[in-house]
């Protein structure tokens, strides 16, 4: 077991993320931009956030915005409105954030996982479709899961790190079986494929999360949904306000899912300099790859794909390393945060156990889960801190 160096103070200190920079140079239009809220007192569903759901929606290429209160609940309310609920199943990644299958099994149905690509760590369409065509069948015109008899009605595929999953064939199965589209673009506003078309562009409504670590970050919990389709951006609009419309009559039944103004006056001020932080992370994406391969660790360290025209928006720079529990160790020694997203795959979560997975059901996601580790990537690293995040990890590895 290696231990890190003891005794004194790194040389250098790399947080996994530091937001006070961003703020700093923000600083006075933010400030302002909270003093008109506090002097209009009109904190719910005002100016702001109708300004920012024009603009995001329009960064995202769709045409409706719907400002709801987190990432979380934008998959909520998205699966709300699509009227998902008890036996009904939905395709997902056993290997991402909790709340993508948190949301499903929340509405009353039931996530169904296939496995992930290992290249890219989104959900593989040939394990969606082997799923289909192995455990599900055609009844009645509806795709239905054998062993549960449930309605197969959804697909919620993950842009995990900030770059689009295999939109094409998704949404050619998507179109073959009948299947709804969720996308979870949390980490991945404005990445896009190789043809330049925008998470969130391709299925039926696409959710984001203005969570303070995500690309864009509110002060506190924000998010959004975004869709091209003006009957689903209606039901949204409605269901963010418990379902009522008019006011105090309700069709159907939604809950408090409302962004609030301040967070869509913060987020305005933000949105105008998203381009240039994640250019910023795509240069600290290509540091590091430069600066590994000159280190030249083999395969003792694994460096991210972008796959080829892509936008790789890198919310996290995520690499495959051996040994990584103890070389996470020795970085926090040497002053370098990290984190493991995520040590867990949601197949064998506890919470989870009533779908009757076991170890070795998704292997692609079991390994990442073993081999993975973020490193901070955030806009406003300097080289010299990159570089020494590149030595450090030489440095475990040679001791
Ligand atoms: C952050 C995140 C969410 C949830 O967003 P919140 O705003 O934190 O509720 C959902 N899915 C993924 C993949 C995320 O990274």
């Amino acid at each position: 077991m290696s231990n890190p160096p003891t005794g004194r103070s790194p040389a250098m200190r790399v947080p996994l993320l530091d937001l006070k920079p961003q703020y700093r140079a923000l600083e006075a239009e933010i400030q302002a931009a909270i003093r008109r809220v506090c002097d209009s007192q009109a904190f719910i569903l005002g100016p702001a956030v109708r300004e920012l759901e024009a603009s995001v929606a329009q960064y995202c290429q769709c045409r409706f915005g719907i400002g709801v209160s987190s990432g979380t609940d934008a998959l909520l309310v998205a699966l709300m409105a699509l009227e998902i609920g008890a036996g009904d199943v939905v395709i997902t990644t056993p290997y991402t954030f909790f709340a993508t299958a948190g949301t499903i099994a929340r509405t009353g149905a039931r996530p169904a996982f296939c496995d992930i690509d290992p290249v890219t760590f989104n959900i593989s369409p040939a394990a969606v479709r082997a799923f289909i065509e192995t455990e599900c069948e055609r009844s009645d015109g509806k795709l239905v899961h054998r062993a549960t008899g449930g309605h197969v009605k959804a697909l919620m595929p993950v842009h995990l790190y900030g770059q689009v999953a295999d939109m094409d064939a998704l949404m050619a199965l998507a179109r073959e079986y009948g299947l709804r589209v969720i996308e979870d673009a949390a980490q991945a506003i404005g990445a896009a494929d190789a043809n330049g078309k925008r998470a969130c562009s391709f299925g039926d409504i696409g959710c984001l999360s203005f969570f303070p670590t995500k690309n864009l970050g509110a002060f506190g919990d924000a998010g959004m949904c975004v869709t091209n389709d003006a009957a689903l951006a209606e039901r949204l609009d409605i269901l963010r306000v418990h379902g009522g419309k008019p006011k105090y009559y309700h069709a159907f039944i939604g809950g408090n899912f409302r962004i609030d103004e301040l967070q869509a006056a913060v987020l305005n001020v933000k949105l105008p300099h998203l381009d240039d932080w994640s250019a910023a992370r795509q240069r600290n994406a290509a540091f590091y790859d430069a600066a590994f391969a000159r280190a030249g660790l083999g395969d003792r360290v694994r460096t991210p794909k972008a796959l080829p025209g892509v936008r790789h928006i890198y919310n996290q720079y995520v690499i495959r390393v051996e040994r990584r529990d103890e070389l996470r160790q020795y970085l926090a020694g040497a002053g370098v945060g990290t984190e493991i997203y995520y040590p867990i795959p949601l197949h064998l979560q506890q919470c989870f156990a009533y779908l009757g997975h076991k170890a070795g059901d998704f292997p692609e996601a079991e390994r990442a889960a073993q081999e993975t580790l973020a490193l901070p990537i955030y806009p406003e690293l300097s080289e010299a801190q990159l570089q020494y995040v590149v030595d450090s990890i030489a440095d475990f590895y040679r001791r």
